[in-house]
């Protein structure tokens, strides 16, 4: 027997109606809500209008707040083995690092595997449906780290920027990490191809990109990042890296290429709209200007910038000069979260302390978190609800006690704290459904992915 849907040969169509709040992430009035369709939304309603054509399915929203899919910036999965470790609890950058490096060092592949999903679990879970990750890492063994990363995304049926990281400047050449982390350069430029070639998705609805990323100026070579820059506008991928987040890589740059950061960029040809920075924070005003004309984009990672004493991004400053602003929970050795709901609330706060309440809006820090984030990622088909974009979405509930006695149910969840959805679409399937992830063990996931962790600092 055929279906009427299949007989009509259209796709079936979903009511996401009246919702108790919406943000839209560009100022449309969604207030009655959405209507998804092969996977892109397909209508953006106002007050009281109804869907142009009927609906198989209505899901009734009026417990829920509507935004756009979350987009995670720059995130270091593997980290999640190292969260809240002792030693590093109350440390900066640098010193963090080099007591990180060695226990890193041991990273096995099924390490990371878990790593990878526990951290994309709770990033999902926190109402975010693209995550970047930057993973540097490739100790011996784990020569297939990026590969075993997508087989996580594609399990969790998430979308991600997966960027080849990589360090090439060990110790023994003046550069932080160890030399026994460091890879030849040849190494990481083949590898990186073959990254490309095998997995990197292009236009809209991509599910999988690369990028390419040396991690740091204290970790790699100037010849790596030159060489990185040209493959990358070979291949037309985007290029991530750190810059600006310490004043001790100010002194590292200054002394080592006898540059400022910003400067020793543009030097090695990055300094352009393809590329990404993670943190940048010490930039001054002709440095924001110079940002702003080229187009590069800056993931702001508030609590890591707080957690490490780093300082404060220029964010209002940076976005009136043109540079596409993200938000970044950055690795969760440095966070310890990977929560972008949550996110999105200290980026508000920091914001706040720097600028003054009037300045930063609840809709700026949510408009960070997705639309922000999206173009900092070069993506135009997710980080807002609009027709013909991508189906990517998350619902809040404000039945707990942390929202009783709240008004405006948009600023409640960043005011109140939100830190959970109840459920979350990507590419119109829904992923989280009443809080959990369908097909997921958690208990089983938290049990391996703890007993990984306290092998991995133990050695
Ligand atoms: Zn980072």
């Amino acid at each position: 027997m055929t279906s009427p849907l299949i007989a009509q040969n259209r796709e079936p169509r979903l009511w996401i109606k009246n919702p108790l709040g919406v943000f839209t992430a560009n100022g449309l009035d969604g207030s009655g809500g959405i209507v998804v369709s092969g996977g892109r939304i397909t209508e953006v309603l106002g007050s009281g209008q109804q869907p142009a054509a009927p609906c198989d399915e209505v899901f009734d929203a009026s417990e829920h707040v509507l935004t756009p899919g979350l987009v995670n910036t720059h995130h270091h999965f593997y980290q999640t083995l190292t969260r809240a470790w002792g030693p590093v609890a109350s440390v900066e950058l640098f010193p963090w690092l080099t007591s990180l490096y060695p226990v890193w060092a041991r990273l096995t592949p099924r390490d990371l595997e878990l790593a990878t999903t526990a951290a994309l679990a709770e990033l999902l879970l926190s109402g975010c449906t693209t995550a970047a990750d930057h993973h540097y890492l490739f100790p011996q063994g784990l020569d297939e780290a990026v590969d075993i990363q997508v087989q996580v995304v594609r399990r969790l049926g998430m979308r991600a920027m997966l960027s080849r990281g990589s360090m090439s400047l060990g110790e023994q050449d003046g550069g932080l990490p160890p030399q026994t982390t460091v890879q030849a350069a040849e190494v990481i430029l083949a590898d990186s191809e073959r990254l490309i070639g095998r997995y990197h998705e292009r236009g809209e609805g991509a599910v999988i990109q690369i990028a390419l990323a040396p991690c740091s100026p204290f970790s790699v070579t100037r010849e790596l990042m030159a060489a990185s820059a040209e493959l990358a506008v070979h291949h037309d991928v985007r290029l991530h890296t750190h810059l600006a987040e310490t004043l001790d890589e100010e002194d590292f740059c200054k002394e080592m290429f006898g540059l400022r950061p910003l400067d020793y960029l543009e030097s090695v040809g990055w300094l352009t709209g393809r590329t990404w920075l993670g943190h940048g924070i010490h930039f001054d005003d002709e440095e924001i200007a110079r940002l702003g004309v080229a187009g590069t984009g800056v993931a702001h990672c508030p609590t890591s910038n707080m957690r490490l004493a780093s300082g404060t991004a220029r964010v209002i400053e940076l976005e009136a000069a043109g540079v596409p602003v993200g938000l970044g929970v950055d690795g969760s050795a440095s966070n310890d979260a990977s929560n972008m709901i949550l996110e999105a609330r200290q980026a508000l706060y920091l914001q706040r302390l720097r600028y003054g309440a009037a300045a930063v809006t609840c809709e700026q820090a949510l408009g960070w978190a997705t639309r922000g984030s999206a173009g900092v990622l070069g993506r135009s088909d997710i980080g807002q609800l609009a027709p013909g974009l991508q189906a990517d979405l998350a619902l809040f509930r404000l039945d707990e006690l942390r929202f009783s006695g709240s008004h405006d149910p948009v600023a409640a969840l960043l005011l109140c704290g939100a830190d959970r959805a109840d459920r979350v679409m990507v590419g119109g399937h829904w992923r989280v459904l009443d809080g959990q992830i369908p097909g997921l063990d958690l208990p089983g996931l938290i049990a391996e992915h703890s007993r990984s962790a306290r092998n991995l600092v133990a050695g």
